[in-house]
């Protein structure tokens, strides 16, 4: 039943018990969920059916073409890219039970609060502190920076010290946040583009059950970088078509304005495609290799691929649409059911690609990586490994 003709009669079999054009989105949407067919990869009862990661190609081929809803994926990335492999990799049966669905649904979005004003790529020095309640939960004071979505989610992952007394990596706990308790402030901040797509959280007496301890108490750092290797296939890896991305609309440009056509402009048009090109297929083969909640080192290239060629690539579109290049008119990514960026005009798409080389790790953060972990190059020198984190500069 986990083969691709498996897979078939089982969708199959979905559409015929809810015919998507009679049966209401989210009963679909759960419907699939309990069929195994949502991430077929993942374990029976949690949305899949134990499959090959790649068969899922065909399920969502055969619900396309039955006009089945899907997910929203990009509206619910974080959800979907990095709170549910880390929750299947380190959570409880009874965690598992409790997010999973909800989360592919849709009906719950996730954030990340992982960022602060002082632990961005030195994310383990975070300062954020859970202190133990006396009813065996946790308190959580401290203040978050650059968290995307905060404004729309449900539930943030939450990473933050619980022995200060401990060297750095050692003393962080890994938390699920209820972002509708009292103590969870979202204020926008405004970006290069305009909008308001992330937002600066305070926490102040944030009340967390145990229950809601993702891992054990101190192995936060473990459980973060399954987080965050999850987060760089998830922002550089993604599904595309031939074209796809954003070298589609600047090769339409391309073809509908040929008075803007230069020699110069088409060798780097040719040269980025072929580049665009081979970073598809080279995140099609990643994906097919990874299991469920594990991915390894690897992403860190494929963000990086990313990152830079969506930078060139929307400037090379800007220079082509010349004058009308940087104009946008529309705002509104925070609106929910906007949070997409992909279809937007060029120099919105310019301006948001600044941020590819941010997000996620920075690039050179992203070539330590590379260096250490897939070359097997010699460490950057560390010398606040052995410290405990409140003796260290900060
Ligand atoms: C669009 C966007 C969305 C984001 N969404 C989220 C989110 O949802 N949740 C969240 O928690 N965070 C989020 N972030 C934050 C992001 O993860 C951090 O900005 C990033 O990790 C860098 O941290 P920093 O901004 O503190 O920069 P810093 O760490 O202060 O880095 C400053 C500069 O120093 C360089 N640098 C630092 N260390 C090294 C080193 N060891 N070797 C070489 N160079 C180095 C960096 O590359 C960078 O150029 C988002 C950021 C952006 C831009």
């Amino acid at each position: 039943m986990t083969d691709a003709a498996g897979l078939l009669s089982r969708t199959r079999a979905l559409l015929a018990a809810h015919p998507p054009a009679t049966t209401d989105r989210t009963d679909f949407l759960k419907a699939r969920f309990d069929a195994g067919l949502a991430w077929v990869h993942y374990p029976a009862g949690l949305g899949g059916v134990g499959a090959p990661r790649s068969l899922q190609a065909v399920v969502d081929a055969e619900l396309t073409a039955a006009g089945a809803p899907d997910n929203d994926p990009r509206r619910i990335g974080i959800g979907l890219g990095m709170a549910a492999p880390t929750i299947l990799r380190y959570g409880t049966d009874e965690q598992k039970r409790r997010f999973l669905r909800p989360l592919w649904v849709g009906e719950e979005v996730w954030c990340q609060l992982f960022s602060e004003p002082g632990a961005g790529s030195d994310l383990a020095a975070l300062a954020t502190r859970a202190v133990r309640a006396e009813d065996g939960g946790w308190i959580v004071d401290g203040q978050k920076v650059w968290t995307s979505s905060a404004h729309l989610a449900r539930w943030a992952i939450l990473i933050a010290r619980t022995d200060p007394g401990l060297p750095k990596h050692l003393g962080i706990t890994y938390f699920l946040c209820d972002m509708t308790d009292p103590g969870v402030e979202v204020r926008p901040l405004r970006q290069i583009t305009g909008e308001a797509e992330f937002n600066e959280v305070f926490l102040t007496g944030v009340r967390i059950p145990d229950a809601h301890r993702l891992g054990g108490i101190g192995e936060g750092w473990k459980v973060a970088r399954t987080t965050l290797m999850n987060e760089r296939v998830s922002i550089g890896g993604a599904r595309l078509p031939r074209e796809g991305g954003m070298i589609g609309p600047v090769a339409r440009t391309w073809r509908e304005r040929p008075e803007a056509r230069t020699h110069d402009l088409h060798q780097r048009l040719l040269t980025l495609w072929v580049e665009a090109e081979v970073a598809r297929l080279t995140g099609e083969r990643l994906r097919q290799q990874l299991v469920a909640g594990e991915p390894g080192p690897e992403g860190a290239g494929m963000k990086l691929a990313f990152a830079r060629l969506n930078q060139e690539i929307s400037g090379l579109e800007v220079e082509l649409l010349g004058d009308e290049g940087l104009l946008y008119a529309d705002w509104t990514l925070r609106r929910p059911e906007l949070v997409d960026f992909t279809g937007r005009d060029a120099g919105f798409r310019y301006l948001r690609s600044k941020g590819n080389s941010i997000e996620g790790g920075t690039s050179e953060v992203l070539l330590n990586i590379v260096a250490e972990r897939v070359l097997g190059l010699p460490v950057e020198p560390r010398n606040d490994k052995d410290v405990a984190w409140k003796d260290l500069a900060r």
